[in-house]
């Protein structure tokens, strides 16, 4: 892999301009993020101290609207990450005709470490930070990794209190009661079931014959799996960020939910023997999760599980990003070389970011929709993309992964040719 993630999320930019008509000025553009800040947030702690962080915001491109994408808490956030995650979600927008450009954000915090009142205190100092950086028509901040509609609520009103009027449209995945769009917390899984179960029809694969593992039970990760196991597949292996668990007939995922809420990891959970409907089962790594005998591998979790060291080992026939950037550039290439199917992120896990479209859809008009409604949407527009990326391969004889950046470029690439040159 290449040193910086950055440069390697750039790789696949690379691929995918063989196949568009774009002219160099647009090329070059797209390499480079619009604008980065960088900015320390002093909290003052519990117990009297002052901590500094360094939070991030990237915007990598608005040419196709206001900028938006996720902000992370995690102990790896770094500018370089952020960075990528700017540039995927702006390919994300395009891909899913969102009117977005992409942006994402983050603060270098391990948030288990931190109280409540010091994670509020925390959010809304990042909010006064980056209070000139966003705003509902130019850059609108979402949860993602560690991040969740309490920590939104709280950005929503600290900006509001900025600009002393009700701000709801400047964040969205807020909670229902702050102007929150129903469907938005399990839109990321909705989403990625939609995706999966048109992908699999069209490879005739049924889900009564379907294995699945999937790397990460957090909200995406464990929604989705549900999903899954309602609609007939066999998920046999679960994971998170202590360990997994596998059972070759299928796990009964509402009992390992529930077991996880309580215990905080499907690992101790099922280390601790509890009584719950558990079927026989052994304690696996995430290393090993990775390298099942499955039919399909959903990684759920960070980016770069999938490198160089383990692409020869892995046995799945498909594989559903529903992480961003899970795989690396190189590992693509060996298990393109081996036959295995990637459904890419971009596609497969733009079911928030749309939800998070309608949420900021319904502040700006103020009628609110119904779960069902919110629900059909989506599918249509899940359905509508992935049809059109897997013409795309299949005429150009490209990757699904390759096939949705032309997708998103030739759209992005519009957008940049309408609007001209300034220089
Ligand atoms: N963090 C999510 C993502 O990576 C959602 C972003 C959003 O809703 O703006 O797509």
């Amino acid at each position: 892999m290449s040193d910086s993630l950055f440069a390697d999320a750039s790789q696949r930019l690379e691929r995918a301009l063989k196949y568009v008509c774009l002219s160099e000025d647009t090329t070059e553009r797209l390499k480079f993020p619009k604008s980065s800040l960088v900015v320390s947030i002093p909290v003052r702690m519990d117990n009297g101290s002052l901590k500094i962080f360094q939070g991030y915001r990237v915007r990598y491109d608005d040419t196709r609207g206001p900028t938006k994408g996720g902000v992370r808490y995690y102990t790896s956030v770094s500018l370089d990450e952020v960075t990528s995650l700017a540039f995927w979600m702006t390919f994300k927008c395009a891909v899913l005709n969102l009117p977005f450009g992409g942006a994402k954000g983050g603060i270098t915090v391990n948030p288990k470490e931190l109280s409540k009142l010091e994670l509020e205190r925390l959010s809304r100092g990042y909010v006064d930070a980056i209070a000139d950086f966003i705003g509902p028509d130019i850059d609108i901040p979402a949860p993602d990794v560690y991040t969740n509609p309490m920590i939104m609520g709280w950005m929503m009103d600290q900006y509001s209190i900025i600009r002393r009027q009700l701000c709801t449209g400047v964040v969205t995945g807020k909670p229902i009661a702050l102007g929150g769009s129903l469907g938005r917390d399990t839109a990321t899984a909705t989403g990625a079931f939609f995706v999966l179960e048109i992908i699999m029809a069209k490879l005739s694969q049924f889900p009564a014959n379907t294995t699945v593992a999937i790397q990460g039970f957090g909200n995406a990760g464990a929604t989705l799996a549900q999903l899954l196991a309602q609609a007939g597949y066999k998920v046999v292996a679960v994971s998170d960020s202590q360990g997994g668990i596998y059972a070759k007939n299928g796990l009964d995922i509402p009992s390992v939910r529930q077991f996880k809420e309580s215990n905080k990891s499907v690992k101790a959970v099922y280390c601790e023997g509890s009584v719950c409907n558990i079927v026989e089962h052994d304690i696996i790594s995430n290393e090993e999760l990775l390298t099942l005998d499955v039919d399909v591998l959903i990684p759920a979790a960070l980016e770069n599980q999938i490198t160089v060291e383990n692409a020869k080992t892995i046995k799945a026939k498909y594989i559903f990003e529903v992480a961003n950037g899970p795989i690396t550039s190189e590992a693509d290439r060996i298990l393109e070389e081996r036959g295995i199917r990637i459904i890419p992120d971009i596609l497969v896990n733009a079911g928030g970011v749309t939800v998070s479209y309608f949420e900021w859809v319904q502040n700006r008009s103020g009628l609110y929709w119904t779960l069902e409604e919110v629900n059909l949407r989506l599918k249509q527009k899940m359905i509508a993309e992935t049809e059109e990326i897997w013409s795309l391969s299949q005429e150009l004889a490209i990757s699904m992964r390759t096939a949705a950046y032309v997708h998103g470029l030739n759209r992005l690439g519009e957008a940049i040719n309408a609007k001209g040159t300034r220089d």
